[in-house]
């Protein structure tokens, strides 16, 4: 069964932009399918139809995953909450135990390379530390499928690549599936299972091919 199923979906907008035509698309468990294109093709709108937070005007577009985990590029941290603090705050919405939630966030403070930055503010950690901390955030509810929206697009180059190689990482350990926005073609191969290629206003979908996982690193 599907975690993600988009058939002929079209989006067109109030001001009668039409951000997307005829896209139909995948997302499977154990897939990480990265969409790729240049600025302006429908890549973000794609994703927040993916998250619910757009609807389609036609075609159908189903999401079969319930938990779903979103990374997008600002970490959006809470500034007066600590990073602990911070990675409990999904499953405290969620009516997750105390004790329960306070185990989830260690462990994905853990798996995230953030240990021993538990008590530090926002405010004190780099670009690529909140983004940690943001990822952290949405393990905590177990996802089984992860949307990215340009999640390192912001960061400096080498940062950028060891956070990919940490969600690598955590993809193959942690079985989430995802759906992972960028325009860099490198990037989009070097991550994942299955590039989509868009293209045009509207964006349309105009290439599809399967990567070799991991791509090969040297
Ligand atoms: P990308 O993420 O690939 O850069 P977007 O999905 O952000 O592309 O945008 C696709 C098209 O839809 C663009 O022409 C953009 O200007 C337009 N667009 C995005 N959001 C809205 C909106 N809320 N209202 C009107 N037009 C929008
Ligand atoms: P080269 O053939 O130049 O030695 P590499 O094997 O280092 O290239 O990488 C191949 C491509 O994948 C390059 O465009 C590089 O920028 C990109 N790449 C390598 N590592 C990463 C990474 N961790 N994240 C994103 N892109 C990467």
């Amino acid at each position: 069964v599907h975690l993600l199923h988009f058939e002929d979906v079209a989006l067109t907008f109030a001001n009668g932009t039409t951000a997307l035509s005829g896209v139909n698309l995948t997302v499977n468990p154990g897939e990480f399918v990265t969409v790729v294109g240049p600025s302006g093709c429908g890549k973000s709108t794609l994703l927040r139809i993916a998250s619910g937070l757009e609807q389609v005007t036609s075609g159908a577009a189903r999401i079969d995953a319930s938990r779903i985990g979103y990374v997008f590029q600002d970490a959006t941290l809470l500034p007066w909450r600590d990073v602990q603090s911070n990675v409990q705050l999904l499953a405290e919405l969620n009516g997750v135990s105390k004790k329960e939630r306070a185990a989830r966030a260690a462990e994905a403070i853990e798996l995230v390379g953030l240990s021993g930055f538990e008590k530090h503010l926002p405010k004190m950690l780099s670009g690529g530390m909140k983004m940690r901390a943001s990822l952290a955030r949405s393990l905590t509810l177990d996802p089984q499928l992860f949307l990215f929206d340009e999640p390192f697009g912001a960061l400096d180059e080498i940062t950028r690549e060891r956070l990919n190689d940490e969600l690598l990482r955590l993809f193959t350990e942690q079985q989430f599936a995802g759906l992972f926005i960028t325009h860099s073609v490198s990037e989009a191969v070097y991550l994942s299972t299955k590039v989509v290629v868009m293209s045009g206003r509207p964006g349309r979908i105009v290439d599809e091919f399967p990567v070799d996982f991991p791509f090969p690193r040297d």
